[in-house]
């Protein structure tokens, strides 16, 4: 029987993504997204860090299900911010998933900081849980400068103002093939694989 993986989201895109670095890599597991499970409630997030909550998220999945559960937690930290908004990327402006006020309101806060110090990173922490407890997490970056204006229309969230470290493209300029193929989320969910493959029979 294969074996059946569960992430801990209800974003079909991220569910493609890591179901395709999984098949890349040979692994035959069933990848399930949280909503195979809609009576299992959200986990707060009320780690301080990437790793912590995506870890909490993990751990939570793979309690309510008792499956090997993998979650990830993701933002935007700007080297001139001090890694802000970080964790708080989802919710900059105030309300949780505007893209447009996060966008807008963190190019207000920069409007005088000049291209040198406009340096910005995405970041992802990756996380697999059992239910006996086994955890193991990893993280990838995606580094690059903040521009003044935004550009490009694909992507979501912060990509329409990251351009990319040694490319002249935004993330949101970039097919979706190009940005997995470098992004923080596809670097971790990338590192991730090897401890699947060891610790999920
Ligand atoms: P989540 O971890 O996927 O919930 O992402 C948290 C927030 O970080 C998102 O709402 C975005 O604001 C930002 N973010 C994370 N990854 C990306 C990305 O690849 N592009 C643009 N914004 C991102």
């Amino acid at each position: 029987m294969t074996s059946r993986l569960i992430l801990a989201t209800r974003n079909a895109g991220k569910v493609a993504e890591l179901h395709a670095i999984l098949s890349d890599a040979g692994l035959p597991y069933e990848l399930v997204g949280a909503d195979a499970y809609p009576q299992i409630p959200d986990v707060k997030e009320t780690g301080i860090s990437f790793a912590e909550n995506a870890l909490l998220k993990a751990h939570a999945l793979a309690q309510a299900t008792g499956l090997p559960a993998i979650a990830d937690d993701s933002g935007l930290c700007v080297d001139v911010l001090n890694g802000a908004p970080g964790i708080f990327s989802a919710r900059w402006a105030g309300k949780h998933g505007d893209d447009r006020a996060n966008l807008d309101l963190l190019l207000a806060q920069l409007g005088d900081i000049a291209d040198e110090h406009r340096g910005a990173h995405f970041a992802c922490a990756a996380a697999l849980a059992l239910p006996d407890g086994t955890e193991r997490v990893v993280e990838g970056r995606l580094l690059g400068t903040l521009r003044h204006t935004p550009a490009g229309t694909g992507g979501f969230g912060y990509d329409p103002i990251l351009q990319v470290e040694g490319d002249t493209r935004t993330c949101a300029e970039l097919t979706p093939a190009e940005k997995n193929a470098i992004s923080h989320r596809g670097q971790a969910f990338r590192a991730l694989v090897p401890f699947i493959r060891a610790l999920v029979g």
